[in-house]
């Protein structure tokens, strides 16, 4: 692999086969681990588009990177070149009165959002990662969230994206074309840039918190609380992942509502309640739980899921509201591949936000793998982006 001409047009410091970065870009969140055989930080569209015809030339595949929080081993390389897009940071403008802001990829949520503040606004997409996670890879990911319940999924904020597809060309995607884009997990390209809309943020957030000795009772307030129309977030915490993080061992409900109507009024408690709630999945990966799944089910599936967890103590949390559930499970645990084929025989879906990345291969069904394939030859026909992912 020649890296001379990549070193002359990014410049030498944006180019590293050091043995330290290697390992670094070698796995996500997922703590999956790859071969990464280098890393570059490109910092321009152009930039982007002549590694694109360099990794063609040298037929090495490249994987695109935002910030690898991702779950599912999306980001990981498997002999690969790791382009990370975290130089590409500029939130070039707000438009407060339309609602719009357009950024690079590289920008990361948190930031985004603080930027935001006085004037109103924000990203209402919050991953459970926001502090870290970027904008090209919540698209990418069609990333879901604590808000979903109200807000949607990312793709619900997307009015355009700019790509730099696998032969190099820049495209500009709008409308029914956000499909190839959204939600794809880069195989078609690189998010360069998007515009994206915003909401206002609710002057008022209050929270109520539940528990519960059995499921039927819980997912029956669960459905009391989806008809409110102020809902804005419905998380779930089950009594094994509760005793793990010192909370009373009982299932428990956490409803946010844009109204006065929580139990929790002061601001200052309800924002530490979110920080405890975004510290949930690090906690139960150090209680020895680091490996978390993200099953979506609805209506009875969902009970059985419920059930199957409690019975099996799997200590369990998710976003109740929209069906998904995250059971957390040590290292090599045979009760993954169970609940794969359980959630499967329930009629519910193996990942609800995370993706497919290297993880869940071996579920998608023949007409996913069919509309990738159709992609590929559209976006990528040289199968330069993301080798082997979601396929
Ligand atoms: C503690 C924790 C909590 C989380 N909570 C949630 C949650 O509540 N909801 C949720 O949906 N997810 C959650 N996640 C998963 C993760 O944060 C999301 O999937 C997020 O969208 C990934 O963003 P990223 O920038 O880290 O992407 P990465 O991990 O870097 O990449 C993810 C995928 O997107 C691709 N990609 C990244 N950037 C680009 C780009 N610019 N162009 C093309 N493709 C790109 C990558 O190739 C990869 O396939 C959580 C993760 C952690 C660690």
């Amino acid at each position: 692999m020649n890296l001379q001409p990549l070193c002359s047009v990014l410049g030498e410091q944006r180019v590293s086969t050091s043995i330290e970065d290697r390992l670094v870009y070698a796995r996500d969140a997922s703590r999956m681990r790859g071969e990464c055989l280098a890393v570059v930080w490109p910092s321009s569209p152009e930039q982007v588009a002549f590694l694109v015809e360099w990794a063609r030339q040298e037929a090495v595949d490249l994987v695109p990177r935002g910030a690898g929080t991702g779950l599912c081993g999306g980001a990981v390389p498997q002999r690969s070149v790791v382009v990370d897009l975290s130089h590409l940071n500029a939130i070039k403008s707000v438009e407060p009165e339309g609602k719009l802001v357009h950024v690079e990829a590289g920008v990361v949520l948190g930031t985004l959002n603080r930027r935001l503040e006085p004037a109103g606004l924000f990203l209402p997409v919050i991953p459970g990662s926001h502090r870290a996670a970027a904008i090209g890879g919540l698209i990418a990911t069609d990333a879901a969230g604590l808000r979903a319940v109200r807000y949607g999924l990312m793709g619900n904020w997307v009015q355009s994206v700019t790509l730099v597809d696998g032969s190099g060309q820049v495209r500009h995607l709008s409308g029914k074309a956000l499909g190839d884009v959204v939600g794809r997990e880069g195989v078609t390209g690189f998010i360069l840039e998007a515009i994206l809309r915003l909401a206002p943020r609710p002057r008022e957030r209050t929270v109520t918190i539940m528990a519960f000795d059995d499921e039927a009772a819980l997912l029956a307030q669960r459905d009391r609380w989806l008809a409110e129309p102020a809902l804005t977030a419905l998380e779930y915490l089950n009594r094994h992942a509760a005793a793990l993080i010192g909370w009373e061992p009982r299932h428990h409900l956490l409803a946010e509502f844009d109204s006065d109507q929580g139990e929790i009024e002061d601001p200052g408690q309800v924002r530490d309640l979110w920080r405890d709630r975004d510290g949930l999945y690090p906690q139960l990966a150090r209680c020895g739980h680091p490996v978390i799944e993200d099953p979506q089910l609805s209506g009875p599936g969902l009970a059985e899921l419920l059930r199957w967890l409690d019975q099996h103590a799997i200590p369990a949390f998710g976003h109740l509201g929209l069906g998904i559930v995250h059971p957390c499970f040590a290292f090599d645990d045979g009760r993954i591949e169970t609940l794969y084929e359980s959630v499967a025989a329930w009629g519910g879906r193996v990942s609800g936000e995370h993706g497919i990345g290297l993880k869940k291969r071996a579920w998608v069904d023949e007409r996913h793998r069919e509309e990738i394939r159709r992609l590929k030859q559209i976006y990528d026909p040289h199968d330069i982006i993301n080798r082997g992912k979601l396929s």
